[in-house]
């Protein structure tokens, strides 16, 4: 069981799915929605993520594209994609032990910050991860 959340606490939330797609985020949209010059995420099927109490905010990133953020304290917490609708990706650092879910690799790398150094040896993917 993986179990993480906001910030603040206000929203909660618990899976029982095994979480696959661990990576790191170089898009721009990504990079806007946490001010940060990447973001960590895992999937797991959409219908093993549950909230515990309180429901995040949602937003759409763009047409396909749902994210959802704590109302309060502002925390990114997931991203889901019509494209892959019984999927969600959930943002890692919003676990409770991030280094539970280590990334495998760099996706949209050929929007990667240049002074951002990535020599981690995990495979650089120029836009999305091939199937
Ligand atoms: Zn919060
Ligand atoms: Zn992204």
């Amino acid at each position: 069981m993986l179990k993480g959340g906001c910030f603040c606490g206000k929203v909660r939330y618990e899976t029982d799915g095994k979480p696959f797609n661990a990576s790191l985020c170089h898009c721009i949209d990504c990079r806007r929605v946490a001010s940060s010059p990447l973001v960590a995420w895992f999937s797991v099927k959409r219908e093993a993520l549950h909230y515990v109490d309180a429901q995040p905010k949602e937003f759409a990133s763009s047409d396909k594209v749902l994210r959802t953020f704590c109302p309060d304290c502002g925390s990114p917490l997931t991203y889901w994609n019509a494209d892959a609708a019984d999927d969600i990706d959930v943002a890692t650092c919003s676990l409770d032990d991030p280094a539970a879910v280590p990334p495998a690799d760099h996706v949209w790398a050929s929007r990667k910050l240049q002074w951002l150094h990535t020599d981690d040896g995990l495979p650089h993917y120029p836009e999305e991860r091939p199937d």
